[in-house]
């Protein structure tokens, strides 16, 4: 049965993944950076949630935790490196090629630092899915605040090869900036400027524009489809930048 996915907005423009599956009941929910929409969503799709899984320190992914835990018992999973800051702490250290489960669904966890030293992302193969929280975002990618370009390069080359209909979940509605600022950088892309139509159609919409798949951002990202460490620096430079 498939993973059953729940996008939950929260604070000024992330996203919480509440994941399900069906035959076991079990729901993890993903980077909490608020307790109340998350459990509220749970509460409305009737799913228990059992435990929480971060990707990264950050408070915009964890000031939830505490609360979450408290009104449901979840346990807490995430990077090791990092549990000295994330708040209450961590149930569960893990690191790169750590298994993680959901009912029979089977992910491991993927090193990928830059945007934090421990930044994890959450990888279930045979379901072609893939949580990135701050790395890579859809035409876009985090900022380098406690790691180099170098390392945000292999994270970028580790995502490129994997199965093109995988679906990305990442952290943040940040779709529409980035896309502009793709098209600075990629004003020929046909398919770039065709998803930016559809991006600007969705926002004025008020929809959200993720998940996005691999084989979106193959295409689209300029960031992915950096040839160099030092390509993906220089883009990184100028969208730090950018005012577009
Ligand atoms: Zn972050």
């Amino acid at each position: 049965m498939a993973i059953r996915i729940e996008r939950v907005p929260v604070l000024s423009d992330n996203y919480v993944w509440l994941l399900h599956d069906g035959a076991s009941g079990e729901t993890v929910a993903i980077d909490p950076g608020e307790a109340a929409p998350v459990l509220a969503a749970a509460d409305t799709l009737g799913w228990q949630i059992g435990a929480i899984w971060n990707t990264h320190w950050h408070p915009d992914h964890t000031a939830g935790n505490a609360a979450v835990k408290a009104a449901t018992g979840a346990s807490v999973t995430g990077p090791a490196a990092e549990a000295a800051k994330i708040p209450g702490g961590l149930d569960r250290g893990i690191g790169e090629g750590d298994a993680l489960t959901l009912g029979a669904h089977r992910a491991v966890a993927m090193h990928v630092p830059g945007h934090t030293a421990g930044h994890l992302a959450f990888h279930f193969a045979d379901d072609a899915l893939l949580v990135t929280g701050d790395t890579l975002f859809a035409m876009g990618c985090g900022r380098l605040f406690e790691g180099t370009a170098a390392e945000m390069y292999a994270n970028m080359a580790r995502y490129r090869v994997l199965p093109p209909e995988t679906q990305v979940l990442c952290g943040h509605e940040y779709t529409q900036a980035n896309g502009r600022f793709a098209l600075a950088v990629d004003p020929d892309n046909a398919a770039l400027r065709a998803r930016m139509a559809e991006v600007d159609r969705l926002r004025a919409a008020g929809e959200a524009t993720v998940p996005t798949t691999i084989a979106a951002e193959l295409a689209t990202n300029p960031f992915l489809r950096a040839q160099s460490a030092v390509e993906l620096r220089d883009l990184r430079e100028r969208k730090d930048a950018f005012r577009g």
